[in-house]
């Protein structure tokens, strides 16, 4: 079934006189359980269709339907309940908060979700053990290596079971070794059934995702399955 589905995705930013068409035209429909990685040159709109597909902006033309919904035209305080309840969002600079331990900052999400503080640990101790890191609860984020706080950032963005994994250059500050465990990780939650799209300029990194969908000048330039994964798959 389709999870994602934008129709003619069109973003004009306007700075005093000059007027920027960040994104042209875009129709792309995603599939729940699909593997997607956007790549594309600086400027090409990358950040600009995520914080869309985010539902953290919303498009000037055109129509975005995430998960049936109709979210094109949406309210602040609409897209912020649809955000909530539908993306896992994953940063290249971890985004944690440094003085909360590993278990509270997974669990955070689940506050606003109104579930009890020991159902709240139970969850986000399980969401940890999910990403290999069950006995590092306690540890803030400054005592982890840099792999080990993007895997909580994971277990973050995956504790409220979104329907879209959101992951913006996951890889932008590991070494490489790094990086491709987190890409293993990935990999993993594809297999389980995670829709995961990522942004990366890295070729290596991408090679992981089933799909890559190249952005140039606010069009799509190319949409092509990987091969080496499809097979596989
Ligand atoms: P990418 O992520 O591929 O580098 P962006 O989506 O950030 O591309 O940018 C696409 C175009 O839109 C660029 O020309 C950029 O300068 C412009 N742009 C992005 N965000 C804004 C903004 N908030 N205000 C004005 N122009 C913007
Ligand atoms: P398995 O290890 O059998 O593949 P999972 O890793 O999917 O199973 O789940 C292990 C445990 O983690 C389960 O008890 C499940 O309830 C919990 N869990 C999985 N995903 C989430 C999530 N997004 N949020 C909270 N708990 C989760």
């Amino acid at each position: 079934s389709i999870i994602i589905e934008t129709h003619d995705i069109s973003k004009v930013y306007r700075m005093g006189a000059e007027t920027i068409n960040a994104l042209k035209s875009v129709s792309i429909s995603i599939n729940k359980g699909e593997y997607v990685a956007f790549m594309g040159p600086s400027g090409s709109g990358k950040s600009t269709f995520m914080n869309i597909i985010g539902c953290l902006d919303t498009p000037t033309g055109g129509t975005y339907i995430l998960n049936g919904q109709d979210v094109s035209n949406m309210t602040d305080n609409e897209l912020a309940e649809v955000r909530n309840k539908e993306i896992g969002f994953v940063f290249q600079t971890f985004n944690l908060l440094p003085r909360q331990s590993s278990l509270e900052n997974v669990a955070l999400p689940l506050i606003y979700a109104g579930y009890s503080k020991s159902e709240r640990e139970e969850r986000a101790q399980k969401a940890l053990e999910s990403v290999g890191l069950g006995t590092r609860g306690k540890h803030k984020p400054n005592e982890l290596s840099g792999g080990q706080r993007q895997r909580v950032a994971i277990a973050r963005a995956l504790i409220n079971d979104p329907s879209i994994i959101l992951a913006d250059e996951p890889t932008g500050n590991l070494d490489t070794k790094t990086s491709y465990e987190i890409m293993e990780l990935f990999e993993n939650l594809h297999a389980k059934g995670n829709t995961i799209i990522m942004v990366t300029h890295e070729e290596d990194i991408a090679r992981y995702a089933h799909r890559i969908v190249r952005l140039r000048d606010g069009l799509v330039e190319s949409d092509t399955l990987n091969p080496d994964v499809t097979t596989a798959a």
